[in-house]
């Protein structure tokens, strides 16, 4: 790295650029060749114009690999599942474990009413008491008022249904915190929300005398959950032993943090990559579902729960906020995202939310299994081993020569690919 460099990274304006120009202006700061410059130039389904719409100073697109999951039978329906990650073994293990449940019906999904929470902070009031009474007896007329932000979203049967103050004792004194309860329907409603606390913060420094100053959705979204439900036969996941030893990695995560924060992570493999695809916030799902499994029962938890049916086979949940949205947001202006919606082929937000949360189970399932059995490297090895010969330089049949090669040694290896590389090239 150069310590010295008359570089720099105060560029005015980069926003008012063309993408041209901003391409060329990072290409001088970044010594970019003719070569890196046409991995950037290179715009695919998602075209310059329409992602220079969509965040501030873009140079490029960042494409990602879209899978297809398979076997998913949702309350009785048929899915194939899109799946955008960039990390192997995922799709196949959803469509695996997906196929155990079709002889036992697939999955069962529900959702809750879409309600998003929404926060006003006040602080700096005088009176704690007769605050508190006072936003307590306005409760029907601030409601109206959030409503009226949004005459749309309450003609499609959504709107802010409810008001909760509540009072949190912080480092910077006592405040005021008032929670708006807002049916979102078919959109994610972050703007929908934000917009109606927005209007209501002038009302509550008067009702108060206090002052407002944050004025936000949660991602805490715990009035929004999806759940699934399935049983995955003992014969298909290798019989009664299996069963166990899945009870127990369930077990272990129920019982420790560091492996439950691994045990919902693979949860969110599949939830994260079915939110890509279909252009949805999936950091404010990931942030709600963390906190949600932290805040259920008061450690940190697994989002899934399995147990043993009396036949002998696995029965497994899942329960997590799932905040997504057809209307709104990237699902409506990423042009794959809106073909992922069709693909599933869902016509409300609570659908693809039972999707996702299908999704979750089934991921979460295969890895425990995986886990509990032979561990997961040596299927995921052989995947992975294609992605370090292509890393070490490997191209066209190279690739796979050297994969297999190194699957065959036991050594998935970057070095070793490198050597192999350079014995077949000397060749
Ligand atoms: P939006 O404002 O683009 O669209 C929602 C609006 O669409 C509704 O308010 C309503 O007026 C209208 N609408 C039309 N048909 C509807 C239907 N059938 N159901 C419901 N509404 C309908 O989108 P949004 O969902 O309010 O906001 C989502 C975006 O906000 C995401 O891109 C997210 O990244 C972003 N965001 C997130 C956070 C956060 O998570 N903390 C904060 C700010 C912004």
């Amino acid at each position: 790295m150069n310590t010295v460099s008359d570089k720099t990274s105060a560029i005015r304006g980069l926003y008012r650029l063309s993408i041209e120009e901003r391409q060329k202006k990072l290409q001088e700061f970044a010594d970019l060749t003719e070569d890196d410059m046409s991995v950037l130039e290179k715009f695919g389904s998602l075209d310059a114009s329409t992602a220079d719409r969509m965040i501030e100073n873009v140079v490029g697109t960042f494409p990602f690999p879209l899978g297809i999951a398979t076997n998913f039978q949702i309350n009785g329906r048929d899915f194939l599942v899109p799946m955008a990650l960039e990390e192997p073994s995922v799709v196949a293990a959803a469509s695996n474990a997906a196929r155990m449940t079709r002889q036992t019906g697939g999955f069962s999904a529900s959702t809750t009413d879409p309600v998003m929470i929404g926060q006003i902070q006040v602080a700096d009031i005088p009176h704690l008491d007769k605050a508190e009474k006072s936003i307590t007896e306005q409760k029907e007329n601030l409601l109206k008022v959030a409503n009226a932000q949004d005459p749309v979203l309450v003609k499609f049967g959504g709107g802010a249904r409810d008001l909760q103050v509540r009072r949190l004792d912080t480092i910077m004194g006592p405040m005021i915190v008032v929670h708006i309860f807002v049916d979102a329907r078919d959109a994610m409603g972050a703007n929908a929300v934000n917009t109606m606390c927005e209007a209501l913060a002038p009302l509550l420094e008067e009702l108060t005398k206090g002052k407002v100053y944050l004025r936000i959705l949660s991602n805490l979204a715990e009035h929004r959950l999806a759940r699934a439900t399935a049983t995955f036969p003992a014969k298909e996941l290798g019989g009664s032993k299996a069963v166990d030893g899945i009870l127990k990695a369930y077990a272990f995560a129920q019982a420790d943090p560091y492996r439950c924060a691994t045990h919902n992570k693979g949860i969110m493999n599949g939830v994260d990559a079915v939110l890509l695809a279909t252009g949805q916030d999936f950091r404010a799902v990931e942030a709600g579902a963390h906190t949600y499994a932290a805040t259920r029962e008061g450690g940190y938890q697994s989002l899934t729960r399995y147990e043993k049916t009396p036949s002998g086979d696995l029965q497994g949940s899942i329960e997590l906020p799932l905040a997504v949205g057809l209307v709104g947001g990237a699902t409506r202006t990423h042009p794959v995202a809106r073909l992922c919606v069709k693909i599933l082929g869902v016509k409300t937000a609570n659908e693809l939310a039972e999707i996702i949360a299908s999704v979750g189970l089934a991921q979460n399932l295969a890895a425990l299994r995986a886990l509990s059995q032979e561990g997961i490297q040596t299927g995921h090895m052989k995947l992975h081993s294609r992605n370090v010969a292509i890393a070490a330089g490997a191209i066209g049949d190279e690739v796979d020569t050297i994969a297999q090669k190194m699957i065959a040694e036991k050594r998935v290896r970057f070095d070793r690919a490198q050597e192999i590389l350079a014995e077949l090239r000397k060749d």
